[in-house]
């Protein structure tokens, strides 16, 4: 409860740009004034202005801002280039060998082996040593090689002129000692001074001129761009321009980060906590300064730990204006609710722009981005520079979780993290432009900038129900268990992650962050459009990693940042199958195995998956007629069938039992486990049992196909008139038609063959840009 009196309230709402207070009261206004964004264009609103503070501070010497240095390349390690490097020289700049063997002219092997009859040895006679740096020869620059001379070369050692290729050590010996390879060290190397010969094989390996040589230019030519301005100077590349010739490079000044936390109950960590004392420890700025060093661990970013700021205006405009002068980000925690004391947002709306002060997520709903301008002085000229605000709700698993998922992302781009893909700095305008309008209608899917900024994300596997919120998206704090499936040594088959919640998932405790190894997206809209109240057990939710899997076997290929892993797994089918409720089974069939090999998933990928559900109290796989019946037409419908039956499942007559089984099948992650039609069979009379009807509405929504619904019916009305008894409704859920059909293999027989005409079309359509 806010004690705050209201003259507080007043100061706060009328300060201007001069800090300059009045004390008139004004009543506090409760609806906030900002809109709530969706978290696509929080992040891009975000990068949008990180990259723009990328370019300029990349934008080389002759700038009048302060953000380059020349540094030693040495030095420059980590760092992020604010220009582009060319190559000086030639990489390598003569020809030199790549083994450590014998320079030999092609010609001379040629006159001594047809291509019909390869001799298998040749010998030739040294005339030179020649190793690495160009010593050890007579002469610094060997003379032209003659057909029947050899120059015994090692690794990086200059070739000389009409050398064609080298032949590797392992494939020569002395010709006293015919077949005996030569000693590693050089001592049985003959003497270029006694004329000896060496005996080398002439095999196919050697008759392609070059084989074993470095041209010159070949790795880098003179003049061609090495490395990019933006990229940050990894151990690699630094290594890639010291060779290029290179010896400075220009590179940003690394960004400054100030982390503040704020509150008057904070204690700082050094201080003893009390019992049953209203203050509490200061678990924000230390964990977020941690996370920023190891998040972005070797960027050489600065980071300064800015302390704790009071809930007092004074206190708040004095630690932000001083940290801004010395900050390219602030990280702030607290004080951005609706509270009484909260005075940060209002004042970054008086000295910057306040880019959004609301999201739709959960934790973090009240998280502020702001950008604020500060004037500069470089080169004895005044300009200006910015410093990115980004004002975190103060409950310590919201700031967990928001700097994890805004943050982060910026600071990567800032720092030269994955600078390859961003998007062209000409493409800046139209983006913002997109994002301004998005910023009302909240139509943003797309994101213009790469995901590899973000955490890497996973498909995971829900252990148990998780209730959705219908206002926000929800991080949800889980812990990832890697679990091989059948196929476990097929390259990226057959395993999955197994997602569990940590348990209360209040923004206060902190113990549900401890434990986890990542947050799991429940996106709201699966609510608002989809009429969902829980996402079941057994669906597929994506989830961003927060701690490196050291202990996971990851199948191959391994995981990249960004990237998905497939879901393509029999094992993960075979495991949702046999965790389904004993209410379920499986029909057995002929066409399933219980491992498939990847070639399987391509294919059938193509065909229609058609998953069959039984809706009865009493069948039981062997007295499923009905079920039967339905696979058997989709099956022979055409040589080859267009359809796959993935599934085929009964489930008894409760309402419940039937939503949460046409959930968990359309909302699997797109691929083979995922069918493009549920066909439920049963359950559509006027029985007090019969709720097939109402369940699947509950699934679908608005989304109906009334066409479909007519369809059937007016096909059944041909046979009898008492199709007019089955109430059977059809629709959409996520991106599979759900058909109810009558439960007796009568009304499949005449109704199915005649609906099958027009389904792979549908499927077609459904699927559409989304296409697997
Ligand atoms: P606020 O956003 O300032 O209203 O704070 C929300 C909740 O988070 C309050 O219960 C604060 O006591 C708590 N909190 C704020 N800052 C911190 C911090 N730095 N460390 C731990 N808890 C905090
Ligand atoms: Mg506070």
């Amino acid at each position: 409860m806010s004690t705050e009196p209201i003259a507080t309230w007043s100061r706060r709402g009328k300060a201007n740009k001069n800090n300059e207070v009045s004390n008139t009261p004004k009543r506090q206004q409760w609806e906030s004034e900002y809109p709530m964004v969706s978290m696509a264009v929080a992040i891009d609103q975000i990068l949008y202005y990180t990259y723009e503070m990328h370019l300029a501070r990349t934008r080389g010497l002759s700038t009048k801002h302060n953000y380059t240095e020349v540094l030693s390349v040495p030095k420059a390690r980590n760092r992020v280039l604010a220009e582009d490097v060319r190559a000086t020289i030639n990489v390598p700049s003569v020809r030199t060998s790549i083994m450590d063997g014998f320079a030999v002219c092609v010609e001379a092997l040629s006159q001594t082996s047809t291509q019909n009859e390869p001799k298998e040895y040749v010998d030739f006679k040294v005339v030179e040593r020649m190793y690495a740096g160009g010593t050890g020869g007579a002469s610094a620059s060997p003379q032209e090689l003659q057909p029947g001379e050899c120059v015994y070369v090692t690794t990086g050692a200059p070739v000389p002129r009409g050398t064609t290729v080298v032949i590797k050590v392992e494939d020569c010996c002395p010709c006293r000692e015919l077949g005996v390879p030569y000693k590693a060290d050089d001592s049985d190397i003959p003497e270029p001074s006694q004329a000896s010969f060496i005996r080398s094989q002439a095999s196919a390996a050697y008759a392609t001129p070059g084989t074993f040589i470095r041209e010159v230019g070949s790795d880098v030519s003179a003049g061609q761009i090495v490395a990019k301005r933006g990229q940050r100077i990894s151990p690699a590349l630094l290594a890639t321009i010291l060779s290029a010739g290179a010896n400075q490079v220009v590179v940003t000044v690394p960004p400054r980060i100030t982390v503040f936390s704020s509150g008057d109950e904070l204690l700082t960590d050094e201080t003893e906590l009390g019992e049953s004392s209203p203050m509490i420890r200061d678990s924000n700025r230390p964990m977020l300064l941690s996370m920023i060093h190891q998040e972005i661990e070797g960027s050489e970013a600065t980071t300064r730990d800015g302390g704790i700021i009071r809930d007092t205006y004074d206190d708040l405009v004095n630690a932000i204006n001083t940290a801004i002068q010395t900050s390219d980000v602030i990280i702030t925690t607290g004080a951005v609710s609706m509270g009484a004391r909260d005075l940060i947002k209002p004042y970054l709306g008086e000295i910057g722009k306040v880019v959004f002060g609301r999201i739709k997520m959960k934790p973090g709903k009240p998280t502020t981005f702001a950008v604020v301008p500060r004037p500069s002085q470089a080169h004895g000229e005044a300009s200006q520079e910015s410093c990115l605000f980004f004002a975190l709700p103060g409950n310590p698993v919201s700031a967990y979780v928001t700097f994890l998922s805004l943050v982060l992302p910026a600071l990567r781009l800032l720092t030269g993290f994955s600078v390859d893909a961003l998007p062209a700095p000409e493409l800046l305008p139209s983006i913002k432009s997109k994002l301004d309008q998005a910023m009302q209608s909240g139509n943003y899917n797309e994101s213009a900038f790469s995901t590899s900024l973000q955490l890497p994300k996973v498909t995971a596997k829900l252990a148990h129900d998780i209730v959705i919120d219908p206002e926000r998206d929800e991080y949800h704090r889980l812990v990832l268990t890697w679990t091989p499936g059948h196929n476990h040594k097929q390259q990226g088959e057959g395993g999955y992650f197994l997602a569990a919640s940590t348990g209360g998932q209040a923004s206060c405790r902190l113990l549900s962050v401890a434990g986890s190894n990542a947050l799991g997206l429940i996106p709201s809209h699966l609510a608002v459009e989809h009429n969902m109240r829980v996402i079941p057990k057994d669906a597929w939710i994506d989830a961003w990693l927060t701690e490196p899997l050291n202990d996971v076997q990851l199948p191959a290929p391994t995981l990249k940042p960004g990237q998905r892993i497939s879901t393509c797994g029999c094992g993960s089918k075979h495991e949702m199958e046999s965790s389904h409720s004993s209410t379920e089974s499986k029909v057995p069939s002929s066409s399933e195995t219980n491992v498939r090999s990847a070639q399987d998933h391509h294919t059938s990928s193509s065909r229609i998956k058609v998953s069959l559900i039984t809706v009865s109290d009493t069948r039981v796989p062997k007295t499923d007629l009905t079920g039967a019946e339905a696979r058997k037409i989709l099956e022979s419908f055409q040589d080859p069938s267009p359809f796959e039956v993935i599934e085929a499942r009964i489930v008894k007559d409760e309402q419940k039992e039937i939503v949460r089984c046409l959930q968990e099948s359309s909302y699997r992650s797109p691929g083979p486990s995922r069918p493009d039609i549920i066909l439920t069979m049963g359950g559509t009379g006027f029985g007090p049992r019969d709720v097939t009807p109402e369940a699947t509405r509950e699934v679908v929504g608005t989304r109906i196909a009334t066409g479909i619904e007519h369809f059937v019916m007016k096909t059944s009305l041909k046979f009898t008139d008492m199709g007019a008894l089955s109430r059977g409704t059809a629709g959409i859920s996520n991106q599979t038609i759900i058909i109810n059909l009558p439960g007796s293999p009568k009304a499949i027989k005449e109704i199915l063959p005649a609906l099958l005409g027009i389904l792979p079309h549908a499927a077609r359509l459904i699927r559409g840009s989304h296409e697997h």
